[in-house]
């Protein structure tokens, strides 16, 4: 019970040795990825993981849940002041529990839900066939405008009014710009859809103040917690009043059983460090250094979709360069930096080759870094995947994105 990880397990051990190294030594770049606090990873690695709390605060299946639940309840009251919600559960396990819970409570097995393209910038979990979604609902989606790379409020409108959805879903994994949740809402009302969010991506922009928040707008809206808004793996369900009783018991016991308290103590501590002005400028500073990095690859000829960025990520267009997402993708990690291969709207190429790739910002400026290292960092993808086959370029890339991961130390207690 008491021997160190190193003696009783070094295999383990030196996986999580060797993702640190990992972590601290590479350039970063996957847009659903960050680095949490030591003290969020302090809450969840913390004795609270052996505590069953199958319930909520004050209504427990198990006794001695006094102190989990004041966790709990502080979870719960700061994720409502961070955005400003009616209600919100913080017992999902993932961003994908977290939307099927709404769908649970919102709909029957049989009705329509109306989501994003997954190959425009969808989520598995808005409607793809193998996703629950897709199995217990009938799925219809929009996609962006082929001109524009943007989802349009008329054509929205118009596949709402052709498809007739119960529950319409606003929200992306992969769509550099901001979407106008007043359209989103006007096409639910037409058609008398309930309206859910899915700001997973966005959730930390949104604490923030620097993007448009659905809340106003949505009848239920979903998150996870680890993505910018900086918190432990996991996801997050608010909604409406209205539909808080139902949304509680579709959670549990619907789709899950008992929560993970000690994650839920790290989403309180993250919510808590979300609270501060500190949050506010590094999330401004996410969206500059993605604006500076877009600027930077279109000088190197590169086309990005939709031409340029609102938010934290970008989605290069490799077409024109004449290599695969997934050619990029190996390159790229190959020179020590970190993205993933994505399709673009109406790509050619298979989902497992496509033609893009989508970068991201937040965990670089986790590390402290600004726009001079987002331009640097850009020519350097530029040359990596200008000559994506050349070893010479990639090693050189790889130690010079090292050298510079040593001048932002990250977590550098964990490595003496
Ligand atoms: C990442 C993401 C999710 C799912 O999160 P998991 O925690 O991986 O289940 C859901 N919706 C959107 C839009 C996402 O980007």
């Amino acid at each position: 019970m008491t021997t160190h990880l190193s003696r009783t397990d070094p295999e383990i051990y030196n996986v999580i040795r060797n993702e640190t190294v990992r972590q601290a030594s590479t350039l970063e770049m996957i847009a659903s990825e960050n680095f949490v606090s030591e003290a969020v990873l302090e809450a969840q690695g913390s004795v609270l993981t052996n505590k069953y709390a199958e319930g909520y605060p004050g209504k427990r299946y198990y006794g001695g849940c006094e102190f989990v639940d004041v966790a709990e309840s502080l979870a719960i009251e700061r994720a409502k002041k961070l955005f400003g919600v009616d209600h919100a559960n913080v017992q999902p396990h993932s961003g994908t529990q977290a939307n099927t819970a709404v769908l649970m409570a919102a709909l029957k097995p049989g009705d329509t839900i109306l989501g994003m393209n997954l190959s425009h910038g969808g989520h598995l979990s808005h409607g793809h066939p193998l996703n629950i979604s897709g199995r217990l609902f009938k799925v219809a989606a929009y996609g962006v405008n082929k001109d524009t790379e943007r989802v349009e409020a008329d054509e929205l409108l118009k596949i709402a009014r052709e498809t007739n959805p119960k529950l319409i879903i606003a929200g992306w994994s992969a769509y550099p710009r901001v979407l106008d949740f007043s359209a989103f809402r006007k096409a639910a009302d037409e058609v008398g859809a309930i309206l859910m969010t899915d700001m997973a991506h966005f959730a930390g922009l949104v604490a923030a103040g620097i993007h448009p928040s659905p809340v106003p707008y949505s009848d239920f809206v979903t998150t996870t917690t680890h993505k910018t808004l900086r918190g432990p793996r996991g996801g997050m369900s608010m909604c409406t009043a209205k539909y808080a009783k139902e949304l509680d018991t579709a959670l549990f016991p619907g789709i899950q059983g008992g929560p993970l308290m000690h994650v839920i103590a790290a989403k309180a501590v993250a919510f808590k460090e979300a609270l501060e002005p500190e949050f506010k400028e590094y999330q401004a500073q996410i969206v500059k250094n993605c604006r500076a990095l877009a600027e930077e690859l279109i000088g190197h000829g590169f086309r990005l979709v939709s031409g340029g960025t609102d938010v934290h990520l970008l989605l290069l267009d490799l077409r024109s360069k004449k290599i695969t997402g997934k050619t990029a993708q190996a390159a790229l990690e190959k020179a020590g930096i970190t993205t993933n291969k994505n399709t673009i709207p109406f790509d050619p190429e298979k989902p497992m080759v496509t033609s893009g790739i989508r970068i991201g910002t937040p965990a670089l400026t986790t590390r402290g870094m600004k726009e001079e290292q987002m331009r640097t960092i850009g020519k350097w993808i530029a040359e990596v995947l200008n000559s994506p086959d050349n070893d010479t370029v990639a090693n050189a890339v790889r130690a010079k994105a090292e050298e510079m991961s040593k001048e932002f130390p990250l977590y550098a207690s964990r490595l003496k």
